[in-house]
Formats: structure tokens, sequence, C-alpha cells
């Protein structure tokens, strides 16, 4: 039967203990003056929590925005104010986007992107695995060619 290093008495339960320094095997209430070093428990295995993957924003306005804005614009023989009205914007606004001077935040390409059928907001990389994918992309090609400038 051992015995506590501490008190002596005889347990079957001791526990390693660290009393002062001291590592020692002790019966349960000696336990109690120290810090009991647990062996045979295990360790609680906290679940990772999963990190919400939040891909980065890789969103690019392509190089000729303006340019396919103004020709999808055109395409459905829309005039600018037309378009602004549509969108509830100005049209200074949209006229300034045509001419590339003003890059249209994402709302508003989002907009934009919705009323005219066009993609002004390219993810590259999404891009990238499309090419590999489309047998007959040879319409997009031309965009791509020009979106990974
Ligand atoms: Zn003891």
């Amino acid at each position: 039967m051992p015995s506590c290093q501490l008190c002596g008495e005889d347990s079957e339960n001791l526990k390693k203990t660290k009393i002062e320094g001291a590592v020692m095997k002790v019966c349960s209430s000696c336990s109690e003056m120290g810090d009991v070093i647990e062996q045979k428990k295990k360790k609680k295995t906290k679940k990772k929590s999963s990190k919400t993957y939040r891909p980065k924003d890789t969103e690019k306005l392509t190089s000729n925005y303006g340019e396919k804005l103004k020709q999808a614009r055109e395409d459905r023989k829309l005039s600018i104010k037309e378009l602004a009205d549509s969108l509830n914007e100005k049209a200074s606004l949209i006229k300034k986007v045509e001419r590339e001077d003003l890059k249209p935040e994402k709302s508003l390409a989002n907009k934009l992107s919705k009323e005219l059928d066009v993609t002004l907001y390219v993810n590259p990389e999404v891009y990238d695995t499309s090419i590999e994918s489309t047998d007959d992309g040879k319409a997009t090609l031309g965009d791509v060619a020009e979106v990974k400038e």
C-alpha cells in the first residue's frame, strides 16, 4: 500500500502534487495544500473553433470598366441620364465612371452590373478557373484577357 509522502497515510489514491516547489505523492487531503499535477485525466480537448474562412476580397475593377459600361449602356440604347435615373444615381456620376474618372464603389458597380448585365468587378481567381473549364469560351476569353492586364 503506497503511503502519502506528506502525512504518511496509506492511500491507493495518491496524487502527484506540487507542494512548495516539491513534487510529492500525497493523499487527497494533502493534495489540497498544493497543486495537483494531473496525469491520468485527459486534457479536455478543446474543439478547435473552425475559423470562419473569409476569402480575401480579391475582386477588382476590370481595367476597362468605363468602356464596358458605356458599351453595355449603348447596347441597350440608354442615355446616361436614363441609366442614371433607373439607378437613382446622378448622371454626372455615371458619366465619370464611363470616362473612368471615377471608380464606382462596389454598391454602384453592382447596380450597374445588374442593370446592364456587365461585369465591372471581377475575381481574377474565379476567372482563371473558368478559363480552364470553358470549352466554348471564346466570347469570354477576350474579357479574361482584358481582366488579366
Ligand atoms: Zn497526506
